[in-house]
């Protein structure tokens, strides 16, 4: 049985483990990172092309963060010598009788950030893609945009390897069977080892609330099922020409996103939400009742896609916590193990500044940032 000691452990090598190693490789910090699966693989919530990113939130709190967070991005792709963030403009809408477009725009006002009150009407002529009633409540942003979401992991991923040389350490298909925190320092247990940390972040996903079950809230995987669309004008799906877009509707489930086709994969539409499931067994098919419900949402507010041919499908879990308010901070009474659970379907335009708070907690047991409504 083989044992390792390291002074950072980092469970989980999705968007949020990458960013927390590549902050603590970056302070010279020495670290180990430890997945399950293979580096860049597809299980959990951190794959694919892209995600969106947007200053648009109707919680102000989380608003206030992403010009941090936009600084935080630019920081990497300095780092990175590469573009990870590409500016498409995005749309926030949602019907008249809901609060929602106003609550963002108050957020996007009090942050300063610029941005541009539409009617439906106003929203068709600007994009032939959009369609809906005139008296649709839209708020358009010109920075909201699209992230390289695997690309960002794998970069990461590979800065802290090159910042830290042989001091960054990574085991890769090595799933943690439990976390130990009886003794004095945070044990991982593996099959064939055990890891042993000074200090100990979970960045675990799905699998989080499975690792710690005394956590004091709950966590739920859910499965989240996207389609992407050809539609008859490509070129009309390439960003620039086709904005990101969150759609707040009335009920639960019936809220959608989406953004254009990025690196020839088609233009990306999803519901926001899915039913609950065991991370560990995941149906990958999309079913027609699914494609049925995405289907009608666009002939409503994007007709011209409402009936273009589905190039590929993707499935993908959210880990949500309650409110889809995000969890990060230390175990009450455990300063040294740190938990990220930053996703509710909204985190990974937040995960490069997430990435800096658990490294700042890690290394000096607190953050500068306003990040206090996270702590567990
Ligand atoms: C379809 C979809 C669309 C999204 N769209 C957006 C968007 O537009 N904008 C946005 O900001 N956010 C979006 N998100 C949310 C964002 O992608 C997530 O918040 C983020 O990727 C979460 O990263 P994570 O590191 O917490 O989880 P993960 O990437 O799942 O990483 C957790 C890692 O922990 C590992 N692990 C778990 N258990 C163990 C164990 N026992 N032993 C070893 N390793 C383990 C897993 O293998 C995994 O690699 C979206 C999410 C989904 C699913």
């Amino acid at each position: 049985m083989q044992t390792w000691t390291a002074r950072n452990v980092v469970l989980g090598a999705g968007a949020m483990g990458a960013a927390a190693a590549y902050h603590l490789a970056r302070r010279g910090e020495p670290l180990l990172l430890v997945d399950q699966f293979p580096l860049g693989h597809d299980r959990g919530s951190s794959h694919g092309a892209a995600r969106i990113t947007r200053h648009s939130y109707a919680d102000p709190r989380y608003a206030r963060l992403m010009p941090e967070a936009f600084r935080a991005w630019r920081t990497l792709e300095a780092d990175a010598g590469e573009n990870l963030y590409l500016r498409t403009g995005g749309v926030s809408f949602c019907p008249p009788e809901l609060d929602y477009v106003a609550r963002v725009e108050a957020s996007l006002k009090a942050i300063d950030v610029p941005h541009r009150r539409m009617s439906g009407q106003e929203l068709r002529k600007s994009w032939a893609w959009f369609g809906g009633p005139d008296e649709t409540d839209v708020v358009f942003e010109p920075d909201a945009g699209m992230l390289s979401a695997a690309r960002a992991v794998a970069v990461q991923i590979s800065l802290a390897q090159s910042a830290g040389g042989a001091s960054t350490q990574i085991l890769e298909n090595s799933p943690v069977q439990r976390i130990d925190l009886d003794g004095e320092r945070p044990t991982l247990i593996l099959e064939n080892g055990r890891i042993v940390a000074e200090r100990l972040i979970v960045a675990a996903g799905a699998w989080t609330a499975r690792l710690l079950t005394n956590l004091g809230f709950p966590l739920r995987a859910t499965r989240q099922q996207v389609l992407y669309f050809r539609p008859t004008d490509v070129l009309n799906g390439l960003p620039g020409r086709f904005p990101v877009f969150i759609s707040k509707g009335a009920e639960v489930l019936d809220d959608f996103y989406g953004m254009a086709s990025f690196q020839g994969q088609g233009v990306k539409v999803a519901r926001h939400g899915g039913p609950d499931v065991d991370p560990d067994s995941v149906d990958q098919q999309v079913g027609d009742e699914y494609r049925a419900t995405v289907r009608r949402f666009l002939k409503k507010y994007l007709p011209p896609l409402a009936e273009a041919p589905i190039d590929r499908t993707e499935i993908c879990l959210y880990t949500v916590a309650p409110d889809e308010q995000f969890r990060v901070g230390p175990l009450p009474n455990r300063s040294d193990v740190i938990v990220a659970s930053p996703c509710s379907g909204h985190g990974f335009k937040f995960s490069c500044l997430i990435g800096q708070v658990l490294a700042d907690w890690a290394t000096h047991g607190a953050t500068d940032l306003a990040v206090d409504f996270w702590q567990l």
